[in-house]
């Protein structure tokens, strides 16, 4: 069984869902994983702000033209009258839904349960297209079987076997459909894997299900060298290590949610990045296996807090780096660099929702300064430790740029900078022209 993973853009109008119909209609067994349609959930965000604020009128405006256009697109989609007056029924009962959540209460719960119609949509507008088109498929609710633990990871006995019984329901099928993106958490409750979590789900369920190859299916041919968002000339990478692949993708490469090359590497499961635009074309292979040596991509993840704490007591004190970390461990904060002086540590965070404790925690040992706006460049490749100059090369790109922290040396496929957010884009391209020429 393999699965593969449709993102927004994949199944962003008329035109595409009946591409994806077409590419996941032959007999090979599969879980189709769908996100909603592109836009769609930035739109539900945008509807719960309005909510929180209890601005009903802008809310109510927004929910009718996003309905509408679900109409429209169903109505493009469908060719006969049956289909189309099923899926407005559908519609309907989704956007009435959400259209009480605009005269009640509107409290977490209810903004869960807003973030997840997109995926619901989709689904059932992709079910509803191949059962018209004669194509034996199911549709597997994910809040049946996809969960997350109280530490929000996935709580992977409850998702296998519940898998396993929603497929076992279908004897005799092999194409199934379910939602990416969204759970239950610990209490039952709708909830999500965090934005771009599509993927995070395909990879779930590859581990889950033991999968022979997880496909996430985009907008691009694979995994570029550098962020084609920022970076005008960069190129796809034909394979990746799972190490390599994990990397990049927490530290901001958006083609890949941040965690979700794991659940695949613990399965050692291929991973493989394809493009709806471009089927044909051989994307990019991650798996267990290195190949290659020296600098292959940069990724740059921005809204990153550094925070210094300077104290004298450090001076070859046992202990200070314990209770330093055991500051942001209460906090529920995880650390993503460090670096250490005899007489001062420097950390950074992308989570600031507990800034103020944190901080009043480490003035208890010291001098704390907080510098916000930072963004972390990383640099991956494969043994970069060992490369003569590979260090020397990133930071000769970044000769005009000032650096506040540097991490190497941890992995052997990893060189972490700090940068301000400001200088990012400049950054990019400097690495890109520094490292990358030629390719
Ligand atoms: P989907 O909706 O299919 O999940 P995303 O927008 O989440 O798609 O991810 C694909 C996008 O990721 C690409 O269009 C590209 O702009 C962006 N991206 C950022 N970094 C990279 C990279 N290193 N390689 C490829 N794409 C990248
Ligand atoms: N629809 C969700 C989002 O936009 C999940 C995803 O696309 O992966 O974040
Ligand atoms: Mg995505």
């Amino acid at each position: 069984m393999r699965v593969m993973k449709f993102g927004g853009t994949s199944v962003g109008n008329p035109q595409r869902i009946e591409e994806v119909g077409r590419l996941v209609s032959d007999s090979t067994p599969k879980i189709v994983v769908l996100s909603a349609m592109s836009g769609t959930t930035n739109d539900l965000v945008a509807y719960s702000e309005y909510l929180y604020k209890k601005d009903h009128s802008k809310a109510k405006l927004l929910l009718e033209s996003m309905r509408n256009k679900y109409y429209q697109v169903a109505d493009e989609l469908f060719q006969s009258e049956e289909y189309r007056s099923h899926s407005h029924r559908m519609i309907d009962s989704h956007f009435d839904n959400l259209d009480e959540f605009n005269r009640d209460m509107f409290t977490q719960h209810e903004e869960k349960t807003t973030l997840a119609k997109g995926e619901m949509i989709s689904t059932a507008l992709m079910t509803y297209h191949l059962q018209e088109k004669g194509i034996t498929c199911a549709l597997l609710p994910a809040l049946n079987f996809m969960r997350i633990d109280k530490d929000q990871e996935p709580d992977n006995y409850y998702i296998r076997e519940n898998l396993q019984r929603e497929i076992s329901q279908y004897p005799g099928i092999n194409l199934f459909i379910t939602q990416g993106f969204i759970c239950r958490n610990a209490f039952g409750e709708i909830d999500n894997l965090k934005r771009g979590g599509s993927d995070y789900t395909a990879s779930i369920i590859g581990a889950a299900i033991e999968a022979e190859e997880i496909q996430i299916w985009t907008d691009i041919d694979g995994f570029h060298n550098n962020d084609p968002r920022f970076v005008k000339k960069t190129s796809r990478i034909d394979e990746l290590s799972f190490n390599e692949a994990a990397e990049l993708a927490y530290f901001g490469a958006k083609i890949l949610h941040p965690t979700s090359v794991r659940p695949a590497q613990d399965k050692n499961i291929p991973v493989r990045l394809k493009n709806t635009l471009d089927p044909d074309s051989p994307g990019t292979l991650i798996t267990g296996k290195v190949t290659g040596t020296g600098i292959k991509a940069v990724a740059a993840k921005d809204g990153i807090t550094a925070i210094r704490i300077k104290s004298d007591r450090m001076l070859l004190a046992f202990g200070f780096l314990r209770k330093v970390f055991e500051i942001f461990e209460s906090h529920r904060t995880s650390i993503d660099m460090i670096a250490t002086s005899e007489v001062s540590v420097s950390m950074t965070i992308d989570q600031t929702d507990r800034m103020n404790e944190i901080v009043s925690d480490l003035e208890n040992y010291g001098t704390v300064e907080v510098v916000p706006d930072q963004t972390i460049i990383c640099v991956v490749g494969d043994m970069i430790g060992e490369s003569r100059g590979m260090a020397v090369q990133a930071l000769e790109a970044l000769r005009q740029i000032p650096v506040r922290m540097i991490s190497y040396g941890s992995s052997n496929n990893n060189i972490s900078l700090l940068i301000k957010g400001s200088d990012k884009i400049e950054a990019l391209n400097s690495l890109s022209n520094h490292l990358f020429q030629g390719r």
